[in-house]
């Protein structure tokens, strides 16, 4: 049973038709996740009284910084759109006055998916004109929402729609996601015998996404019986989102499968240990996403019954209903 992880979503991803163009984008991915997640949206260019329809806005560099602006009226948005970032950024963190407070180093979300390249909402490549003046180069950088989000989520998953449709970076978010909402559920509700349950669930998880930071949440974990549970929690979250903040490592996921695999590979005829070890080239050359791994892992596991492996969250880390076997096409982009 999988929880239902809080995300933020950017608005005009099939929530409302709110680009500047009065166009709605339907993403697959969002729509299926909309069904497993608790989703808020925001559209910081609506909701900043631009309108819709409205003209583009674009950032530029002018005066040693980056200002938003509309080129066709003359309008700078800026200040505006600074203010509505920095609101909407202590709504996310959960710090803004009178809103109710997260758990112990928790952000209000559990992750976010942004509008990819927008100038408001995009995490990655959105164009920067180097000056305000028409026909100016550009350069790329980051939204100024976007920049909020990231900044204001601590590490928790942040993509955007584009990226997503790579399965090699799909699959590290949702995992990333669905952890971060297990871990919230210990902090609102568990002890130390949750978070120590927590731990040894998802050890092998943390093995494939980043070992060092697996290691320190390791030793975390082991100070629960010197510590009090809130500062242990606080600082158990905050190495998780060093965790999951790092890029996927599909050298991980395979070092962490071969693990599994090395389990019974003995219990295996040569023709099914050829299969799997064949499954793992293909997964290396990026033509079949983890999930088919996991699944031969799995079907394994319950024929042998490998209680320790059918335990492991690295075999389940998201409802199914959510892999997709499709790909961008595009490799991966770490
Ligand atoms: S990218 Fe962001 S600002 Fe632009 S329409 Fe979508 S939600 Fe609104």
């Amino acid at each position: 049973m999988h929880p239902r992880p809080k995300l933020f979503v950017s608005r005009c991803l099939g929530f409302e038709a709110c680009r500047y163009n009065g166009a709605v984008i339907e993403d697959p991915l969002v729509a299926k996740l909309a069904g497993f997640c608790d989703v808020t949206t925001a559209c910081p260019e609506k909701d900043t009284g631009l309108g819709v329809p409205r003209d583009p806005v674009r950032l530029a560099r002018a005066g040693g910084g980056i200002r938003m602006i509309q080129p066709a009226s003359g309008r700078d948005h800026t200040d505006a759109m600074t203010a509505f970032c920095a609101a909407k950024a202590a709504e996310l963190a959960g710090t803004a006055p009178g809103s109710a407070r997260p758990p112990e180093g928790l952000p209000a979300v559990d992750g976010a998916v942004l509008k990819s390249r927008s100038p408001s909402c995009g995490m990655k490549d959105v164009k920067v004109y180097r000056s305000t003046e028409p026909g100016a180069m550009a350069d790329v950088g980051i939204g100024l929402f976007g920049q909020a989000v990231l900044s204001a989520l601590g590490g928790a998953p942040v993509e955007d729609e584009g990226r997503l449709k790579n399965y090699t970076i799909r699959e590290h978010f949702l995992s990333g996601l669905f952890a971060r909402a297990r871990f919230r559920a210990v902090a609102e509700s568990g002890g130390p015998r949750e978070l120590s349950e927590f731990q040894a669930r998802h050890k092998l998880l943390f093995l494939a996404v980043n070992q060092a930071s697996m290691r320190r949440l390791g030793r975390i974990a082991a100070n629960l019986e010197r510590h009090p549970f809130p500062a242990v929690l606080s600082e158990y979250g905050a190495e998780l989102g060093t965790m999951f903040g790092s890029p996927a490592k599909p050298g991980g996921v395979i070092n962490t499968a071969l693990h599994a695999f090395g389990g019974f590979s003995e219990r295996l005829s040569p023709l099914e240990r050829k299969y799997f070890l064949d499954a793992v080239e293909e997964y290396r050359d990026e033509r079949i996403p983890a999930s088919a791994l996991f699944t031969l892992l799995k079907a394994w596991a319950v024929r042998f019954e490998v209680r320790y492996l059918l335990d492991q969250v690295f075999l389940d880390p998201f409802p199914k209903e959510l892999v997709e076997i499709t790909d961008s096409g595009k490799g991966r982009d770490r």
